[in-house]
């Protein structure tokens, strides 16, 4: 199998680097040895050849570039170990010390021709201030992500999902509300909006209802809400869910700070 997490014979935990020096030492450049006795070069080679663009992006916005970090393998992580990888990515982001981007990312694409293997699945706003793979430091097939305004489970994003938990086999779900939700706010004043806007509403108005005129109660009450319709109703993921191979969890996301935390 070409996926990273799934290479014959691979330990169940294993170095994003060393992956990334010994396949691209095939094809791509210098020789291991060199790479790895020279932390340096090898972060300038990888800048050139997979994300010289989204590095000087980075850089320029002031986010730290560090060295890979281990990660563990989509088949042998627990709900909550694929949980933590989520939270622990975050608190990278947030204190601006990514090393997604330190990953050849021509190479990851490369090895996921095939197949996806996402330890993880978010259900998160489309709103443009949550980019989810960078809120959680993570890169190409890590998170299956469904985005949506107002972050509800319609019957298309639980198809989706569904379609995630029962082929790709992530181990979480993650549903994610944010500050200053726009999608959450209409619904609260309710106002006359055109074309088909209004259609967001009666997903999130059990939360408005729960949470009154508190928009931040409102915005957490919605990912909560979503997280258990989607452990309740559908039979995919509440099967997968009482077999302890998944697991649902709401999250708000704070737009100033960067950070996630758990809302159970
Ligand atoms: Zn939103």
């Amino acid at each position: 199998m070409n996926s990273p997490f799934h290479r014959a014979g691979a330990p169940a935990k294993f170095d994003r680097g060393t992956f990334d020096l010994e396949s691209a030492s095939t094809s791509l450049g210098p020789p291991p040895d060199a790479l790895s006795t020279a932390p340096s070069s090898r972060r300038s080679f990888l800048q050139t050849i997979a994300g010289g663009t989204v590095a000087g992006l980075a850089s320029a916005a002031g986010l730290e570039i560090l060295k890979p970090r281990p990660v563990l393998a989509q088949s042998t992580l627990t709900p909550d170990a694929a949980l933590r990888e989520l939270m622990e990515g975050n608190r990278r982001f947030a204190a601006g010390r990514l090393t997604a981007y330190e990953q050849d990312l021509a190479v990851l694409r490369q090895h996921t021709i095939e197949k996806q293997e996402p330890f993880a699945a978010v259900l998160s706003c489309a709103d443009s201030r949550v980019p989810v793979e960078l809120v959680f430091d993570q890169s190409i097939n890590h998170i299956f992500v469904t985005r949506i305004a107002g972050n509800i489970a319609t019957s298309e994003i639980i198809a989706s999902l569904e379609y995630g938990a029962a082929v790709l086999g992530p181990k979480v779900i993650l549903v994610m509300g944010h500050g200053g939700c726009g999608a959450v706010k209409a619904t609260m004043q309710g106002k006359t909006v055109p074309g088909q806007i209004s259609a967001l509403y009666p997903h999130i108005q059990l939360a408005v209802n729960q949470a009154g005129s508190d928009l931040d109660a409102a915005i957490k009450a919605n990912a909560k809400i979503q997280a258990a319709l989607l452990r309740d109703s559908s039979t995919v993921i509440s099967a997968l869910v009482k077999e302890s191979k998944l697991k649902v969890v709401a999250a708000y996301y704070d737009i100033a700070t960067g950070i996630v935390t758990s809302l159970e």
